[in-house]
């Protein structure tokens, strides 16, 4: 199978390539999110992020992305399950994307802070 982006998503991106993207102890580059998807080709953008635990610390980057396996999961799904096989061309920043994830990031963050506290005042010194 080809690079099976449209003329118009083409145009809008650039030709590099994220790169392999892998995750170690969860630190590494992952996409989150799912915005903007064409009519034409089914390519959504996605922001690559610095990850760090799974917590995303900073954008590298917004992609077209396009799933090798079919029509692109959206909304909480595509947090769920990111699939490892696309293509993607670099595009504009998406900003909002960005401070979604950003926000959802910390969320993540807080969470953990919360369940440590929990477990420090609570559990750890009986
Ligand atoms: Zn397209």
């Amino acid at each position: 199978m080809a690079e099976t982006f449209c003329a118009e998503c083409t145009a809008a991106s650039s030709d590099h390539s994220p790169g392999n993207i892998s995750t170690v102890n969860g630190v590494g580059r992952q996409f989150y999110g799912a915005a903007e998807e064409c009519p034409q080709c089914g390519s959504v953008v996605r922001t690559l992020w610095f990850t760090l635990i799974d917590v995303p610390i900073y954008p590298m980057g917004s992609y077209r992305y396009k799933s090798a396996e079919g029509k692109m999961k959206k909304g909480f799904d595509a947090w769920l399950s990111p699939k490892p096989r696309f293509w993607a061309r670099k595009t504009a920043l998406h900003g909002k994307q960005v401070l979604t994830t950003f926000a959802i990031g910390l969320g993540m963050v807080a969470l953990l802070g919360g369940a440590y506290y929990v477990y420090v005042t609570f559990i750890k010194t009986r």
